[in-house]
């Protein structure tokens, strides 16, 4: 089976996961990579390898100059300049691309912080929403690293509600700047930077987007904080005090800055979740290096099962993370494919296309920055007190990874997004998530498609992958037909179903790649895939069951709530999987070839 962008539906709608089925050729994995796609990350690997490997203590150090050196660097390659149009100084590359990139820069989290916020929420808010002259003006330049870019929406006392912000700006008598006093906080290449990104409130009210150059008067970055980890990047206030900015420097349009504060979110959710799954991926090759060769009981810590079900553990779900990154990746360059990038509307188109798969950016950057807090910290368990120990690599990973769940939205906010934005588009009619649920519901009063057993391979996985999507409809049509508009006041419940959604997407996305893989080929690899689906959907499906037992008694009472237990058990019915030893087979893989398998 062969896959170009062509054999990927045009019309997948983002959030319809849920309640269609897709087909192995319907979806783009990381084994359809193309030759180009390969060139790009052996020219980020290269670029790493020469440039950052060898400089990681004096980045660590926060060296003088050295960011700016290397985002210059980086600028030459054009590993600054995927997203952007030619026309400005681009590469206009796929998404696919983009996200390579993001994995390979996540070798070291500061400089992944650093060169992640220049390519993204530094550049793109301009090349997206600037008119003609603001980006012949700054996205050149920022695009090649001669300038360095940065975001300013969060204050001391707003970020995740940032609409609420205090910084004001106020037109000047002769109506030419506009006059911007307020503090911005936690602003990642702060100290560094040429270009701000500021969000203000025109007057107190407008909430809008400017773009302010570091030497305009009244503008100076703070202190730098001192943190718990990604210490070699720049994180600084940015004061304002009395700083004209010209009124065309205003970006977008006045009081919509919310649009770009959140569709600018969106790609950067896409690359971070991408970027913490290539975090896993370079953290897991040291991390099996020690197993292998840290003896105790005279024998390869590697040798012992708790050892074993954390490396197996691992593998899976990074096959599960990467394949949804992928997946996701290849659904929005599907839909822009054809996009003229270098014309007016280009902007809108790709904005929308973002916006389309925003369900599935937010799953992936919760997903994603999940995944490498589990290997991040059981390798620093692998590695015993060694992993406790400033001298070894694992320490600084375990540090460095954590503020990934706190920016681009907190997993909380991202949670609560994936609902609120699927039961928007379902309201709105775009998404017929209510009559499924309600298909759902009515299923209690006769036999489901689920009752039939199947075999052969992966069929059992098959129909776990189903059962999950019937049980996220059960969970999501009690949970509305409870609480109507109250139940965003149910956060509790909300989590609990955004859990779920975010298994069934994962567990799809495996299932999909592994099947994919087995239809091209049937040998010892292809198996080892379908050993990882399969270890991930069946420990999901425990997960999925376990939420779902949490929120319903919450949602249904009496004979309600005995249908839903019902249903429950029916949707997930299945048989026990050894799953310890697919563990232990995945890692023994693993263990043999020294990285994760599938890379
Ligand atoms: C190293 C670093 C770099 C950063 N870089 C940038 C940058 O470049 N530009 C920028 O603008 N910002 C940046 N940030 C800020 C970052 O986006 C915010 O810290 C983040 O959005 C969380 O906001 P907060 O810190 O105010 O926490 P709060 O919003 O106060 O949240 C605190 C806790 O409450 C939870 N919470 C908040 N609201 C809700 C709710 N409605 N329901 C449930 N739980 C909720 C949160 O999930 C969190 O667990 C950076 C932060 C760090 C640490």
């Amino acid at each position: 089976m062969t896959t170009t962008m062509s054999s990927i539906p045009a019309v997948i709608k983002g959030g319809s996961f849920l309640i269609e089925t897709r087909k192995p050729e319907e979806v783009f994995t990381p084994e359809d990579l193309t030759d180009q796609h390969r060139l790009i990350a052996q020219t980020a690997e290269e670029f790493v390898q020469r440039e950052i490997i060898p400089r990681l203590k004096e980045i660590e150090e926060k060296k003088p100059g050295l960011l700016r050196e290397l985002l210059k660097k980086a600028g030459e390659l054009g590993l600054l300049a995927t997203d952007i149009a030619q026309k400005y100084g681009g590469l206009e590359l796929d998404k696919i691309s983009s996200i390579i990139i993001s994995e390979k820069m996540a070798r070291d989290g500061a400089w992944a912080s650093t060169i992640g916020a220049q390519a993204g929420i530094g550049i793109l808010p301009i090349a997206f929403f600037g008119t003609e002259a603001q980006k012949q003006k700054y996205v050149p330049r920022l695009a090649r690293g001669e300038w360095v870019g940065a975001y300013c929406l969060s204050e001391a006392s707003s970020a995740s509600d940032a609409l609420h912000c205090k910084t004001k700006a106020t037109l000047s008598p002769d109506g030419k700047h506009y006059i911007l006093n307020g503090a911005k906080m936690w602003i990642t290449n702060g100290g560094i930077a040429d270009i701000y990104i500021v969000f203000a409130r025109i007057d107190g009210e407008k909430f809008t987007a400017f773009i302010v150059e570091r030497n305009f008067p009244g503008v100076s970055p703070g202190a730098e904080e001192h943190k718990m980890g990604i210490q070699g990047s720049s994180t600084t206030p940015l004061n304002l005090q009395d700083a004209p900015v010209p009124v065309e420097n205003v970006l977008g349009e006045i009081g919509k800055g919310h649009q770009i504060a959140f569709n600018i979110l969106n790609m950067g959710r896409l690359k971070l979740g991408a970027g913490c799954i290539g975090g896993c991926k370079v953290l897991i090759v040291p991390t099996l290096q020690w197993a292998k060769e840290r003896q105790a009981f005279g024998r390869p810590i590697a040798d012992f099962g708790m050892i074993k079900e954390k490396l197996g553990t691992m593998v899976a779900r990074i096959y599960a993370a990467e394949s949804m990154s992928y997946r996701s990746a290849g659904m929005i360059d599907r839909l822009l494919e054809g996009v003229d990038q270098g014309a007016p509307e280009a902007a809108l188109q790709i904005l929308e296309a973002l916006q389309e798969y925003a369900v599935e950016c937010s799953i992936l950057k919760v997903a994603g920055t999940e995944a490498l807090d589990y290997v991040a910290d059981e390798a620093v368990q692998i590695f015993g007190g060694y992993g406790f120990s400033a001298d070894y690599e694992v320490e600084r990973t375990y540090r460095d990874q954590r503020v990934n769940r706190i920016f681009e939205g907190t997993n909380e906010i991202n949670r609560l997004l994936i609902v609120d934005m699927l039961l928007k588009r379902s309201m709105k009619g775009e998404l017929a998530l209510i009559p499924a649920a309600q298909r759902v519901l009515d299923e209690v009063l006769g036999p489901t498609s689920l009752d039939e057993e199947e075999d052969g391979i992966l069929a059992a996985e098959t129909r776990l992958v189903e059962g999950a999507k019937r049980v996220a409809l059960l969970v999501a049509g009690a949970a509305v037909q409870k609480y109507l508009q109250a139940l965003s006041e149910e956060q509790e419940v909300i989590g609990g179903l955004s859990n779920v959604i975010i298994e069934v997407y994962s567990m799809e996305s495996a299932l999909l790649r592994a099947q994919k893989k087995l239809s091209r080929e049937a040998g010892e690899i292809a198996r080892l895939h379908c050993e990882a689906a399969r270890c991930y959907i069946h420990e999901a499906a425990d997960r999925v069951e376990m939420e779902a037992r949490r929120v319903l008694p919450r949602v249904a009472e009496g004979d309600a709530l005995r249908s839903c237990m019902a249903l429950l058990r029916r949707f997930l019915k299945r048989s026990p999987v050894d799953t310890i030893e697919l563990k232990r087979h995945l890692a023994d893989r693993a263990l043999e070839l020294g990285r994760h398998p599938f890379a």
